[in-house]
């Protein structure tokens, strides 16, 4: 094989000078010639696109700015790495850069949960690879771990911690006994939080890369909507306490699942009672983390950072080294897989156990009422406590594994008995075995 320097460079175009953008910019900068070796071919940045081009970037050369994305497209770059966010325009360009045959690393989840069959299907008609490490989990490697290392293997279940700041509001709120919204704005003073929180606190960025960790996972595509998701706004400081007393901590998990009975899988986002004897537990901060749950492998865990512009560049480089080594081989990565297509379910169909909180009236017979209600509904408990008495009794109840919409229905009866003063909390938990 040729030395590097005897190669033509490789272009690389940036769309996205933000946070992760012109982390990229400066480490393929500074990290040139390691790079040249590892690939075979030196990588050249030929324009970085942005919105305003007078704005000084520390790392980005001014003279590789432009605000005409398009015009960078037309200069038929080797690989595109799209770090601008959102839909529109990221999904048109980055079709049309596959299309004119560039490869493209991204970083953007809400389009590959969105959009990523499209996309595929255009990578692999025009034979260039797509990839997307960095869309999950930032600097964890763990998509190309899924789909390259654990290909042989039967993954049953996939547990994440994979949005950092609503791990940071719940760390918080376990160790200082904050409220949400103390927690939250303790976060945004520290820039963990954005000004418009909504699409952390209310899952949907955890529902994106759900999606993205279940399609790989379990071969099948799963889009952004097919998953059921639930943030974190409703949890509160006296949920938190309650959990530690039962040995718990609350996390919100993306979780992907393969279920037998019915076949298919269920994708879900919701806040979770973690025993404090799981590994996820002691995941704290702003860190990430998943859990996979494989046939043969076993139990795996991936950690590290989830975010920041240097960790994200990390996982984004490692995807333009490895299209960059295709281009110069003449090989390319797996495309999507989706062959076992299987049903996406409603997230009743999952069996999942849970805990109970509830505000009792001050009644004869309250217990056998309420546990008549369990009953009812073929949901069994594990274990019951009372606090208190009088006209402040509260029973927290934890219950064994049962039918997610059975333990719904549960707490739906309950909600109107009589002898129920407030349902304070209802979550779903997970345990040694599920
Ligand atoms: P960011 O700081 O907001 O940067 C976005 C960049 O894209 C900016 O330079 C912006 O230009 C440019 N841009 C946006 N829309 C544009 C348009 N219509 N035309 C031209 N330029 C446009 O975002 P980021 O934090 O770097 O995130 C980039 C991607 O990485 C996102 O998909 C995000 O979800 C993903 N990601 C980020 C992190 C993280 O820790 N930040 C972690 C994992 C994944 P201007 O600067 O001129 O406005």
């Amino acid at each position: 094989m040729a030395p590097p320097a005897a190669r033509q460079p490789l272009s690389v175009v940036v769309l996205g000078g933000g946070t992760v953008g012109a982390q990229v910019v400066r480490l393929l900068t500074e990290q040139a010639d390691d790079l040249a070796a590892r690939v075979g071919a030196r990588l050249e940045v030929t324009g970085v696109g942005v919105r305003d081009v007078t704005r000084d970037r520390p790392g980005i050369p001014s003279a590789l700015l432009t605000d005409d994305l398009q015009a960078l497209l037309d200069s038929s770059p080797d690989i595109v790495v799209e770090l601008m966010g959102g839909i529109e325009p990221a999904r048109e360009l980055v079709l049309r850069a596959l299309k004119g045959g560039a490869s493209v690393v991204t970083a953007n989840k809400a389009l590959i949960a969105t959009e990523g069959a499209a996309l595929h299907a255009a990578a692999a008609e025009a034979g260039v690879d797509l990839s997307y490490e960095a869309a999950v989990a930032g600097a964890i490697p763990l998509l190309r771990p899924l789909r390259e290392s654990l290909a042989g293997d039967r993954i049953r279940r996939v547990l994440g911690i994979v949005n950092g700041t609503t791990n940071y509001i719940l760390s918080q709120m376990d160790a200082t006994g904050a409220s949400f919204d103390e927690a939250l704005a303790g976060a945004q003073a520290l820039g963990y939080a954005e000004a418009d929180p909504t699409a952390d606190v209310d899952g949907h960025d955890a529902a994106a890369k759900a999606a993205i960790l279940a399609s790989l996972a379990f071969h099948t595509r799963v889009t952004q909507d097919d998953v059921d998701v639930q943030g974190i706004r409703q949890v509160g400081a006296d949920d938190v306490l309650a959990a530690r007393e039962m040995g718990f901590d609350i996390k919100l998990l993306a979780i992907a699942e393969r279920l037998d009975e019915p076949d298919g899988v269920s994708v879900r986002v919701h806040p979770t009672l973690v025993p404090r004897t799981h590994p996820l537990a002691g995941v704290r901060d702003a860190f990430n983390a998943v859990f996979v749950e494989a046939e043969s492998a076993g139990q795996v865990m991936f950690y590290g950072r989830g975010a920041g512009g240097r960790p994200t560049a990390s996982a984004v480089l490692g995807d333009v080294v490895a299209s960059a080594r295709n281009r110069v081989t003449g090989s390319s990565e797996p495309g999507e897989s989706s062959y076992a297509d299987l049903p996406v379910l409603p997230v009743g169909a999952a069996t999942t156990a849970a805990f109970v909180h509830l505000r009792v009236r001050d009644r004869p017979g309250v217990l056998a009422a309420v546990a008549g209600v369990f009953a009812e509904h073929g949901a069994s408990i594990r274990s019951l406590t009372q606090k208190g008495e009088g006209e402040a009794a509260e029973l927290l109840i934890l219950t064994h594994p049962g039918r997610d919409a059975d333990l719904a229905a549960t707490v739906d009866q309950l909600r109107h008995l009589e002898v129920v003063d407030t349902v304070l909390a209802a979550m779903r938990v997970i345990g040694e075995g599920r």
